[in-house]
């Protein structure tokens, strides 16, 4: 039987209910505890269940085996909850059928309908297929009916052989099985918002550190509190106690005339872990961190206390948080002004961009559901956020500003599955990062982080704007108007001719698209006015004719969004002679979105209200109006795209990759580029279409290598290729010769390579060459916080000079193959546009799915550089692949686990 790892660390996870569980391996040292909860913790019946029988010494042996002298093919998981062992899952290898493991559960009765055994099962599944296994087993009673639902609710397709009051099931590990991974989303949803609950509908809170002195930030935010209308208990702490504005001060959480539900810190940086634990031990359930600057150890402090006794928090260095239900009635922020009720959920990390964002808000008349200031963000982030609006019923918008991501992946599913039912719009911050330039492989170079934020929003749908005021812009339209048809065709509408050519240029910068209109609808304007769009009416058109001519507009099929721009002239004077009126005195909501410019406004965006009760944003600058458009156009292009399921990437050899990762790595620790024959041998284990690629290491087996590959090779001729270790790019180096004929053709380019490269010179590959067709560069690199990151480009030694590249996130879907291959901008090339024939689209797609695929599987694999990869209108060929190896743990990011701030670790 062979021996399997256990996970290393703890965890902590959040279980049905919201409670915080921490998860770790059984060692030696919990024997008591496992004895414990099967005896304590565990009625006759539950044991009778567990055991098939009520056997006296069942407990012991179960503690015996799970804490024991180690099991080579045992795995055992316990959960823990404020220090008592209240689950177990073990599994341990068969010797019979294989790849198999017999799985046990135990949950203390306590303990039991509260997500313990599934939270258990899915880390226990996720350790046991890192150990290559492949199906848990177990026998269950019949009658059993609480173990019977933890399997049906997994999300795998579980078997069960009943026999005699028995059932076997028999479980496939699959967890990229995209059934078993919307499963454990939709688990992970539910016990996020309910352990936000407390954080964002507190019926109580505490404020503690509230100073005497006014202008202080516990003083501020407890004076917000009351004035906001709070609905449930508010107190002051104060280690002084005596009375604030009237009210009693308490001298500690303790102190206090009821256990809060928040707590809302404000006290110095090196008091924050002690109040934190008091808070804990005291039973408060959530916590608001507003004080900055904690050094590693407070952090730590903090951190522990949280998990400890199960509190979400928010921070810290945050500025509060605000909940405008009627219900509930929170501002527990020192912001400035009171969030105004409404449907915007409002999440950011830095304080200022929060106020910016409020003030903005408040100008349009948007008002907010709730709003974090997430600060550090060591525990509540974006992510958590998103889950809460997604269910809280009365978030229609989100905006999130975000300078940072903790777990990107993450965060991605859960977007592209909040962005569906409702906008999700944010800040893209820190778009100056420089390239890479001078990186070791193409790949490498076109893969930057702004790359890797990029291809997030566009994979998740998140509409990203370049500055705050183009959010808020952005947001305008998306909350009042309609979308567009994905197709964006906008009419451009204008009483002053040269605005509107300025406007229908900014519709074509934004992506969209200004189509000519029929000419019959000149008839509804004031002569000398044009209907080409963009449309002139002249200064003179009067509201009326305005308002007709919308009308008519509105019913165009070929016209997806309105765009009226208006610029104040001397000719009509009086609320009815002004052209705005047509747009005030019809509907805001038409057939299609409208969006106006009033060239004389002073503040970027305002909503105007219209006679059906709606109403229109209207902007100051045609460019900020075209942009809105533009992303809501995207938005509408996002929604027209299904879901997608994961990219196909059938019959990869796992086992063969991981062989030959391990045997590198063990002989080269560091980790390294694969030398070329190895590379060949990885790729092709997934799929990859690799050129015959053989090695000599000298002229005498070049020659005779080139002689058996030319019948291979194009018009019978092979590539001769120098290798030393470390070498970058071979043609720049004149390591590469091609279209070899004959045996002494060979011969020669070797002794030239022998002349010019010397002692450096380790051997050579010989290839066949490669029938022509179009270079393509396909790779992958391990971004250490964004996970593999897969580029598509137009290959061949211009690669970083034409820079025509597209980038996605693994894993890729079959979409996400679609919209790569469609986004370069040669893309008309591989389609056949240009006389030449199509490329073969399969082909290119399995090459962007198997690197996906084998960059998920092996974190080890940290670039892969395919270029070039040719292809013909039958198949492709890849002729030169590098890849590098580095020894890196592998971390799953969609693992139910709470994440761990790393200004709070170490020990
Ligand atoms: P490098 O990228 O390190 O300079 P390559 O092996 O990619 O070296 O070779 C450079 C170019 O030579 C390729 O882009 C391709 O156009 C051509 N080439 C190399 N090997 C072959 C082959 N086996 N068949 C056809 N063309 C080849
Ligand atoms: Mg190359």
């Amino acid at each position: 039987m062979s021996t399997v790892h256990p996970p290393q660390t703890a965890v902590e996870a959040l279980l049905a209910d919201g409670t915080t569980v921490e998860i770790r391996p059984l060692g030696p040292q919990d024997h008591r505890a496992v004895l414990d909860l099967h005896t304590d913790g565990m009625s006759e019946e539950s044991r009778r269940m567990r055991f098939f029988g009520a056997s006296r010494n069942a407990p012991t042996q179960a503690a015996d085996r799970l804490c024991g002298p180690e099991r080579p093919g045992l795995l055992a998981l316990g959960a823990w909850a404020g220090g008592e062992l209240i689950g177990e899952a073990d599994c341990e290898l068969l010797d019979d059928p294989p790849a198999t493991a017999e799985l046990a559960l135990a949950v203390a009765d306590r303990w039991h309908h509260r997500g313990v055994a599934t939270l258990l099962l899915e880390h226990l599944l996720h350790a046991a297929r890192a150990a290559d296994i492949r199906f848990f087993e177990a026998d269950t009673l019949f009658g059993n009916r609480a173990v019977h639902q933890v399997f049906a609710g997994l999300g795998l397709p579980v078997q069960h052989h009943v026999e005699q009051g028995e059932v076997r099931v028999r479980v496939p590990l699959d967890e990229s099985d995209e059934r078993y991974r919307t499963a454990v989303d939709e688990r992970g949803r539910r016990a996020d918002v309910a352990s936000l609950a407390a954080l964002l509908r507190p019926a109580s809170v505490a404020v503690i550190g509230v100073s005497r002195r006014e202008g202080t930030v516990g003083r501020t935010v407890l004076g917000k509190i009351r004035q906001g209308g709070f609905t449930g208990a508010v107190w002051a702490v104060n280690p002084h106690g005596g009375e604030i504005d009237g009210e009693p001060a308490y001298p500690s959480v303790g102190a206090l005339p009821a256990v809060p539900d928040l707590a809302v810190l404000a006290v110095p940086s090196a008091a924050v872990g002690e109040v934190a634990e008091e808070c804990g031990r005291a039973g408060v359930r959530a916590l608001a961190v507003l004080t900055s600057g904690l050094g590693r150890e407070d952090a730590r402090r903090l951190m522990r206390a949280c998990r400890r006794y199960s509190m979400r928090v928010v921070g810290p260095n945050s500025l509060g948080l605000a909940q405008t239900d009627p219900a509930v009635r929170l501002d527990a922020e020192f912001g400035g002004a009171f969030a105004r009720p409404g449907t915007a959920g409002v999440a950011v990390q830095s304080g200022g961009v929060g106020i910016a964002l409020l003030e903005r808000l408040a100008w349009l008349g948007v008002g907010v559901s709730s709003f974090v200031s997430l600060g550090d963000k060591y525990d509540v982030s974006g992510n958590d956020l998103l889950q809460w609006w997604e269910a809280d019923g009365r978030t229609d918008l989100a905006l999130l500003h975000l300078e940072s991501f903790g777990s990107p992946r993450a965060f991605a599913r859960t977007a592209r599955r909040v962005t569906r039912t409702i906008p999700v719009l944010t800040v893209d911050a820190g778009r100056s990062t420089a390239g890479r330039r001078g990186a070791a492989s193409h790949t490498a170079a076109a893969a930057t982080p702004t790359v890797a934020r990029e291809a997030l929003f566009r994979q998740a749908g998140i509409t990203a704007a370049r500055s705050i005021d183009e959010l808020v812009e952005a947001a305008a339209l998306l909350h009042a108007q309609p979308l567009p048809a994905p197709r964006g065709a906008v009419a451009v509408v204008s009483n002053a001719g040269g605005i509107g050519v300025l406007a229908a240029d900014a519709c074509a910068e934004a992506g969209l698209m200004v189509p000519e209109l029929p000419e019959h609808l000149a008839e509804l304007l004031p002569a000398g006015a044009s209907v080409r769009n963009p449309v002139d009416t002249t200064a003179a058109v009067h509201p009326i004719e305005l308002a007709h001519f919308l009308r008519a507009l509105e019913r165009e099929p070929d016209i997806d969004a309105i765009l009226v721009c208006l610029a104040p002239t001397a000719l009509r004077t009086g609320r009815d002679q002004d052209p705005l009126h047509a747009l005030l005195e019809g509907p805001a909501r038409r057939r299609v979105p409208v969006a106006a410019v009033l060239l004389d406004q002073q503040v970027p965006v305002r909503y105007l209200g219209c006679a059906d009760g709606g109403v229109l944003p209207v902007y100051s600058d045609t460019a900020a109006a075209a942009r809105a458009l533009g992303h809501a156009r995207d938005r509408a292009r996002w929604l027209a795209e299904p879901f997608s399921e994961p990219a196909a990437a059938p019959d990869c050899d796992r086992r063969t990759a991981r062989a030959l990762v391990e045997r590198f790595l063990t002989a080269h620790p560091e980790g390294g580029w694969l030398d070329p024959v190895s590379t060949t041998e990885l790729l092709e284990s997934y799929g990859l279409p690799l050129t015959t690629t053989v090695w000599a290491r000298d002229e005498h087996t070049a020659v005779a290598a080139a002689a058996g590959l030319r019948r291979l090779g194009y018009e019978g001729k092979v590539a001769l290729k120098a290798y030393w270790p470390g070498q970058v790019h071979k043609s720049v180096a004149g390591a590469v010769r091609t279209g070899l004929a004959t045996d002494a053709d060979v011969r020669t380019a070797y002794r030239e390579f022998t002349r010019r490269f010397g002692p450096e010179l380790a051997g050579a590959v010989v290839q066949p060459m490669a029938t022509p067709g179009v270079e393509l560069l396909a790779g992958v690199v391990q971004d250490r916080v964004f996970g593999p990151l897969v580029v598509l480009g137009l290959g061949g030694t211009a690669t970083e000079v034409l820079a025509d590249r597209v980038a996605r996130l693994a894993p890729l879907s079959e979409r996400d193959l679609t919209t790569m291959v469609a986004e370069l901008r040669s893309a008309p090339l591989l389609f056949g546009q240009y006389g030449g024939p199509a490329v073969d689209l399969a082909a290119v797609r399995s090459v962007l799915a198997r690197l996906s695929r084998l960059a998920e599987d092996f974190p080890e694999l940290v670039e892969a550089d395919l270029n070039p990869v040719i292809l013909r209108a039958d198949g492709a060929a890849c002729v030169d692949a590098r890849v590098r190896l580095e020894p890196r743990p592998s971390f799953d990011p969609y693992l139910r686990r709470l994440r761990r701030p790393s200004a709070a670790e170490g020990t």
